[in-house]
Parts: structure tokens; sequence; C-alpha cells
């Protein structure tokens, strides 16, 4: 194999959504590859077909979309190594099989699941949980290796059932690099005698696995610490067939915030967020996860906030592109132990991404719910808004929650602030301030603010007396931007038309509460 050209590939099965630290595979992969100026492949292993879901490889497909980091090669794009499918390839698994059985590095195992469940049960009883088929027990069991030839051949041309079994040697070390983890040794006696061909005629994992990766030719494995059990006996299959080994990487695991396990698909609505990229609506079923998509997430934010679970670029800098990710990948900054997962960690990253967004892209972002709630405004005016409120906002949907007073004048009047703040002089106060307002020119902050406080000065009055009330009949809130650019925004005639039907509503409420 030529291991000059860069080929990895990201071989998810179609059982279900991606959960976010197979997003976190796809997406080293992908980095990986582009920084090598290499391909990123989408291989869809669907060998189990009793683990089968429908609709997951379009939900997978469209989550890497959602992520940007979009493969060069895949079943929807094809490319010169296809078909990019497991269960299209399924001429090409058989013979390897049988050349593992010529070469005894395979053999045919007749066992009935009955047969294996009494053999677990027998030693189970013999005090020794944890039966496996290796090369001790091989030789009670009924395969080609224990039955005579002649029974063999004969229950193969009757067509009984068979798997086909790799042949573990005896006490034999499997060594191999892992990128990130230094060198790996297994001794084989260690190893059980997996099943590489099914007796439903298709390959396992395993089989289907060694054979794609050496006729895609795919030069380094990145995946999840949870393949490192089968590193070793993927490492003898190239050997017995002959070929050349791509490189490893054993990914390390995301764990759950609280660091105690793998995080799991049940644990977000347990924890209170997402695990899936996007959301994912169970088939035939009410079930629905939620995904960062739905959630308001930026997918930059998403992808950037992954890309720190695991890999550090031994800098203070966290906000990185993807194509500044690309440039700084480096398979030698993963570390060997799991990551944290961090939702606190994950909303400030959003929030980064929502602040570097120039007002115009937000105030595109933000028409959609402009629209749904029948406001429309000149775009200057939603530009404005936006830019007095990304800084309190976390997703583009806050900046309607903390901004609606923006267009709509406010129905209702922070309770709290009216409660402790609203005095019974606050209504002549304010029509005082309002008098004051109606006489700027021009109506910008610098203005207002210095006019609002030579009224304080004035009239001798505190801060705290009449800006919690100004903004309250402002924005029917108790805390926000600052008031004199809120002002500016919302215009004169708006503000003083505000605080005069603020005045009489408030008035009204605090007489009928007397
Ligand atoms: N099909 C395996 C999975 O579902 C792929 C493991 C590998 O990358 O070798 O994750």
């Amino acid at each position: 194999m030529d291991h000059t050209s860069v080929r990895v590939r990201f071989a998810p099965s179609p059982t279900g959504p991606l959960h976010m630290g197979g997003v976190r595979t796809a997406l080293y992969n992908y980095l990986f590859a582009k920084k090598h100026g290499g391909a990123f492949i989408l291989r869809v292993e669907d060998t189990d077909q009793t683990r089968f879901v429908e609709g997951a490889e379009a939900y997978i497909v469209d989550a890497l979309n959602w992520c940007g980091i979009t493969p060069d090669e895949s079943p929807q794009l094809g490319g010169d190594f296809g078909p990019y499918v497991q269960s299209q390839r399924n001429d090409i698994y058989k013979p390897y099989a049988d050349k593992l059985l010529a070469s005894e590095h395979a053999y045919y195992a007749f066992d009935t699941s009955e047969d294996l469940e009494n053999a677990r049960e027998a030693a189970k009883k013999a005090g020794l949980p944890g039966w496996q088929y290796n090369h001790i027990t091989r030789s009670s069991m009924k395969n080609s290796l224990s039955l005579s030839e002649d029974e063999v051949r004969q229950r193969l041309d009757n067509g009984d059932p068979y798997v086909i079994r790799a042949k573990m040697p005896r006490n034999h070390e499997v060594r191999f690099h892992d990128e990130i983890r230094g060198w790996v040794v297994v001794n084989t006696n260690n190893l059980d005698d997996k099943v590489l061909f099914k007796s439903d005629g298709l390959p396992t994992y395993h089989m289907a696995n060694v054979v794609d990766d050496h006729h895609m030719e795919i030069s380094h494995v990145i995946r999840g610490e949870e393949w490192l059990p089968s590193a070793p006996l993927h490492v003898l299959l190239y050997e017995f067939l002959g070929w050349e080994a791509p490189k490893f990487a054993h990914l390390p695991l995301l764990l759950r915030p609280d660091g105690k396990g793998k995080l799991s698909k049940r644990d977000g609505d347990r924890l209170g967020f997402s695990v899936f990229p996007t959301e994912w609506k169970v088939p035939n079923s009410d079930e629905t996860f939620s995904g960062y998509r739905e959630d308001g997430y930026f997918p930059e934010a998403f992808i950037n906030m992954l890309a720190m679970l695991g890999w550090n670029p031994g800098t203070n800098q966290e906000i990185f592109s993807l194509e500044e990710l690309v440039k700084a990948f480096s398979l030698d900054r993963v570390g060997k132990s799991g990551s944290k997962f961090d939702h606190d960690k994950t909303k400030w990253f959003n929030q980064q991404y929502l602040r570097s967004k120039s007002n115009s892209e937000l105030a595109e972002l933000i028409k959609p719910t402009l629209d749904a709630n029948s406001v429309s405004r000149e775009t200057s005016y939603v530009e404005a808004v936006c830019g007095l409120i990304k800084e309190r906002a976390t997703f583009v949907k806050d900046i309607w929650a903390e901004g609606q007073f923006f267009f709509k004048a406010p129905q209702s009047y922070d309770e709290k602030t009216v409660r402790k703040k609203w005095k019974d002089d606050t209504a002549e106060v304010m029509t005082g301030l309002a008098e004051v307002l109606s006489t700027i020119d021009p109506f910008n902050a610098v203005n207002i603010e210095a006019q609002f406080k030579s009224f304080l000065e004035t009239k001798e009055l505190g801060l705290g007396r009449v800006l919690p009330n100004f903004r309250v009949l402002v924005s029917g809130k108790g805390a926000g931007p600052s008031m004199f650019e809120i002002c500016e925004v919302l215009g004169k005639e708006a503000v003083i038309q505000r605080i005069q039907s603020g005045v009489k509503a408030i008035s009204a409420l605090k007489a009928s509460a007397q």
C-alpha cells in the first residue's frame, strides 16, 4: 500500500443517530485528511442487518453536512473505491474468508446457539465465568478442527449452518504501534476466536472492516477507543492475508460531565443537554432526541467545542475555525485519557461565535423569528438591535427573547422592579423625565445620558430611584443593555410614548392593588 497518500475513513454503522463522540471521530479524521492533503471517506458498515435502523444513514450524512465535515468519497458522492456501503460489497469478502480457511487461519464452526449457551453454562457452574470460544475451548466444540474431515464435508454438503471463525495462534505476541497510545502488545492467548463470517452468509464487522480498509487503501484508521480490543485481531488478519496494516490511532472516550463513565445517549436527556448533533426522531415511535442544530448552536461552535475535547493546540487559543483546526491539528496532541464533556463550556463557545458575528449577519439570522412574530422593521433598525443585544445572548433566539421590546411596546412590566422601585412620586418624576427627553436633539445616547444626569441633579434624585423605572417603562424589563443606547435605537417618539402609556398602566396597577 502506498502510504504517501493519506486516506482515512469514518465508518459508522447505521444503527441509530450519530452520537457526538462519533462526530468527534469523524472530525478528527477530516482534520487529519485535510491537514495532509488526503481524502476523507465515509463508509457505511451495515453488515449487521439485525441492528439496521431506517433513516440512520441519511441522518449521518445530514449531520456531517451540517457540521461542515463533508466527505470526499461516500455512498452519496461515489468515488474510485466504491461502493461505500458494505451490504453492496457482499461478493468481495467471501474469497478472503476462503483464503483464511485454506491457510488454516480460520475454520468452520457448526455450533448452534444452544451449544454455545450450554458451554457457557457449564463453565459458569465449574466456577469459570466469562467463557470464550478460544484456543483451549475450541477442541470441545463442533468445528472443523475438532470434527473429522468426513463429518465436516458431510455437514457442508448437507448445507448445515456454519460460521467461520478466526483461529487465534497460541501464545503469540501481537504488537502494533498506536499513534496515540504508543506500542500495544497483546498475547493471543487472551484473544478469542472471533466470528469472521456469519451463518447468514455475511461477513462480520472485523472481516469487512479489514478487507475494506485494504481495498480502499486506507492509510490511517482513526477511531474510538472502544475498538482498541479489536485491533490485535485486525492486525493479525492483515498479516494472515499478506497485507500491510494501516496505521492505527484510537481516540480517548468522551466522558460524562462528572467524569464517571462514557457519555451515553441517555445521559443527555437525564443531565439536560443534547448528545446528538441534530434532532433524531426515533422511527415508528413518538420518542425524539434533541440535537445541537435545533437547540440553536452554530455548527462552527459545536465543531470547535468537539475539537477541544481530546485534542489541544499546545497554546491558550480556544477559538478555531475549521480551517484553523486543519492547520493546527495533529494526532500527537490528542490525549490518551478521556475528556469530560462540559455543557457550560459548549454554551460559551456558542456565545463567542455569536459575538463575533456582524450585526448584519445576526439580523439575517433573526429574520425568520421576526417573520414568525409578524414583525417587520427596516434592516438598519434590526441590525442596531442585534448590536445592542448580542453581548447578552448565547443563542440567536436570545436576541428575540431579550430584545422583543424593540419591536413591540411592553405589555407587562417587571413585577419586582415595580414592587420595589415604583414610589408614590414616580409617575410625576417620569413625566418630568419625558418632558426633558422631548427637548433633546439629536436624540442620541450621548445627549440622552447628559440630559438624564442633569435631570437627576436638578431634581436631586439618585440613579436608583429613576433608572430602574425608566427601564421598566421603556422595555418592561428589570435589566438590559444601556438605557441611553436603547433610547437612541427606539427613537424619541417611541420612548416618550412608552413612558406616557407605561406611567398610566403602572399607576392603574398600583391603584388597583391598594
Ligand atoms: N462500524 C464501526 C462503528 O460503528 C467502525 C469502527 C472502525 O472505525 O473500525 O463504529
